[in-house]
């Protein structure tokens, strides 16, 4: 990793912990060329060329392969309840596959802070969890499995939706938030013994609704949602939830990530308006690339919906090693 990107790799998680990207002040030369000729492109044709990359509407094949993955996963805990199948027991926070436990590692934590002491079983039920997302990327945990991210992408298209029609209004938050509840949530667990954060998850209580049937807690999601489509879009997952930043942080070396590639981008930023966490795109303003090939930091939850998005094929995934997967 030459020293522009080792500049970038702290900077990205410094950026996941809460601080806003800047303007890079060290860009490699063959950017610096591409950034050159972009300046000095005619605009006529750049125009042209911008509303032919868009004549196509652009597809939902990421889309579309994790909203069928992520039902998947919850069905089977649902099935494997229903029919007594005892390939999988438990639910998104601990469960037991094929006599393997795995345990979500936000709770593992909880639990053991909880207790004030380290949990052999639930160090061994972690260790399988964090090298799977590891590998597949921390936060791909959030966009391909978490069951909450799939209600609120419909809570956030009612909310977009609502805005144009100027009915709300968008209310953005501190990001920096996010890590404050993490260490709140923390210390909870130790001060009072008691998974605190557990308790509210909106992760966990739809996990078990799906698999043992719906409770009142539903109703503290249900007035999540109402919240962030009447004041702040996806404000839970962008401001709150210490899954989000756990998963985050085990993923800041995970081979799977999206790359963005400079050359052909237009720098028209729909990828941005269809990003949770648009800050990881940061790159794709116009100069701000420091390299002509650019891996997205460890915030991105590889939900795919950029590269879907993206007119010129500019955001792609990558597995480091190996080719593009598309
Ligand atoms: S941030 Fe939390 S609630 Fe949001 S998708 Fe990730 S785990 Fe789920
Ligand atoms: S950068 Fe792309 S893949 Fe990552 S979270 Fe944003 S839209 Fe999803």
């Amino acid at each position: 990793m030459n020293k522009v990107h080792q500049a970038r790799f702290f900077e990205q998680i410094a950026i996941m912990f809460g601080r806003g990207p800047k303007k890079p002040t060290e860009i490699t030369e063959r950017a610096q060329q591409v950034h050159e000729l972009k300046r000095m492109a005619n605009k006529v044709e750049v125009r042209a060329a911008i509303l032919k990359a868009h004549e196509k509407p652009h597809g939902n094949t990421w889309r579309n392969r994790r909203w069928a993955f992520l039902l998947a996963v919850n069905l089977f805990f649902v099935v494997s309840f229903y029919f007594d199948i005892q390939i999988l027991e438990g639910s998104l926070s601990a469960s037991r596959l094929i006599g393997f436990h795995l345990i979500d590692l936000n709770s593992a934590l909880q639990v053991m802070l909880a207790h004030k002491h380290i949990i052999v079983n639930l160090v061994i039920g972690t260790a399988t969890v964090l090298a799977i997302w590891m590998l597949l990327g921390g936060r791909t945990f959030c966009s391909w499995v978490c069951p909450y991210h799939f209600v609120a992408e419909f809570a956030e298209k009612l909310h977009l939706w609502m805005a144009k029609k100027k009915l709300v209004s968008d209310q953005p938050m501190s990001r920096g938030l996010r890590t404050w509840f993490w260490a709140i949530f923390a210390f909870a667990a130790l001060g009072t013994g008691y998974t605190v954060f557990e308790a509210i998850s909106p992760t966990g209580i739809l996990s078990r609704a799906l698999i043992y049937g719906p409770g009142l807690a539903l109703l503290w999601v249900a007035a999540l949602l109402l919240f962030e489509v009447t004041f702040s879009r996806r404000a839970w997952c962008r401001y709150v939830c210490p899954i989000g930043l756990t998963y985050g942080v085990v993923g800041i070396v995970s081979p799977v990530r999206v790359k963005y590639t400079l050359q052909g981008c237009f720098h028209e930023g729909d990828c941005k308006k269809v990003c949770l966490v648009p800050h990881v795109l940061e790159t794709v303003v116009k100069g701000r690339a420091v390299d002509t090939e650019v891996i997205l930091g460890p915030d991105c939850t590889r939900c795919g919906a950029c590269v879907d998005v993206c007119p010129t094929g500019s955001l792609k995934f990558d597995i480091k090693g190996l080719s593009k997967i598309l």
